[in-house]
């Protein structure tokens, strides 16, 4: 299984992608983590990816595409992965499904996470008191919020064309989403199993949009 998670900084994508990993036993992918690692290190990727993400702004698309594609494949492999953080960007979506698609390991999801603006400016005040980090002051996480809006919702369109969308109520208690996230998973593993029901992202093809 291949699912992606897309939602605005403070959603609660994170949480629910170590659960969904453990609940199917697929490896989470997370890009923000990945890139915090690289900083961690001081690796040349790190160094140019700080600029960026201490900005609140996206890393340049290029950098983070060839970071995960390793990622991808491995995880492929060994059963499945949960994306969280990754496409970000239309560029970064579609460079991703040419080149799931010419190895015959499309994406089989994508969850929305729904959730209000005042909500995740609460949420989002509260995780920089508690993990001090350097991208969540008030200024940058508002200037995140527009970056979203800007480059990352457009997805919700782009993955609704290819049928393979599900939003999902992010607001509520953490449980509940989870289990509502489970249930969907497990209906589409269940569908996709039954009958020959082919993958929408098969039957669209590739020039579909
Ligand atoms: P959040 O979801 O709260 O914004 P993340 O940990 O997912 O936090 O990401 C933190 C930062 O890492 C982003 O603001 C951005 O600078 C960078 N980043 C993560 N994923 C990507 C991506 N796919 N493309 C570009 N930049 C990314």
């Amino acid at each position: 299984m291949r699912v992606l998670l897309i939602g605005p900084p403070g959603a609660g994508k994170g949480t629910q992608a170590s659960r969904i990993a453990d609940h199917f036993d697929l490896a989470r992918i997370a890009t923000g983590d990945l890139l915090r690692e690289q900083v961690a290190n001081g690796t040349e990727l790190g160094k140019v990816a700080k600029e960026y993400m201490d900005r609140g702004d996206l890393v340049p698309d290029d950098l983070v595409i060839e970071m995960t594609r390793d990622r991808m494949v491995e995880a492929n492999e060994e059963g499945g992965y949960v994306l969280d953080g990754y496409p970000r960007t239309l560029a970064q979506a579609e460079a991703a499904y040419r080149w799931a698609l010419a190895r015959g390991i499309p994406f089989d999801l994508t969850l929305y996470f729904e959730i209000e603006e005042q909500e995740l400016l609460a949420r989002l005040a509260g995780r920089a008191r508690e993990e001090h980090r350097s991208d969540d002051t008030e200024e940058t996480v508002r200037h995140r919020l527009e970056v979203f809006a800007n480059q990352t919702r457009p997805l919700v369109d782009y993955y609704q064309r290819r049928g393979i969308l599900v939003p999902i109520n992010a607001v509520g208690p953490i449980d509940a989403i989870s289990e509502e996230i489970f249930a969907t998973l497990h209906w589409h593993k269940a569908r996709t199993m039954s009958a020959g029901v082919n993958r929408p992202e098969w039957v669209l093809g590739p020039t579909a949009t």
